[in-house]
């Protein structure tokens, strides 16, 4: 899915589920758990740090800017072999590829935007569920 309406917890739901996590309700259905098996270091794979100590909490990647940075290395958004980048715009930050045609350089577009967004972390979430859409 790849939807500029989601956010806030559908959307940290959504990059979730697009990095293979199964997600699930919390007890009370009022948020968001992973329901991934915890991994060597019991450390939920999508989960939520607190101070340092990791619960089953589903991660803020739209507002968390080590949980979006942790999504980017999880799905290789920016991977050199992507020719993605993030980089700011003048609306906050963008993420772009490289689509330049250097056979035909002056013909062809230099860069296809796969968001933009006012914070880094948004910018991230949006663009990954473009990436992962499209390798999918
Ligand atoms: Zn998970």
């Amino acid at each position: 899915m790849n939807d500029h309406t989601l956010i806030g917890r559908e959307l940290d739901a959504a990059v979730a589920r697009a990095l293979g996590c199964n997600v699930e309700a919390s007890r009370h259905g009022e948020s968001y758990v992973c329901g991934c098996p915890q991994n060597a270091d019991n450390e939920y794979p999508h989960g939520f740090f607190v101070d340092g100590i990791d619960t089953c909490e589903l991660a803020h990647y739209s507002t968390d800017f080590d949980a979006a940075w942790r999504a980017v290395e999880a799905s290789g958004l920016l991977a050199p072999d992507t020719q993605n980048s993030l980089h700011g715009h003048v609306d906050g930050w963008a993420v772009t590829k490289d689509v330049t045609d250097y056979e035909d350089y002056y013909a062809s577009a230099c860069h296809e935007t796969l968001a933009v967004a006012p914070t880094m972390p948004l910018a991230v979430c949006y663009a990954l569920l473009k990436f992962l859409e499209k390798k999918s």
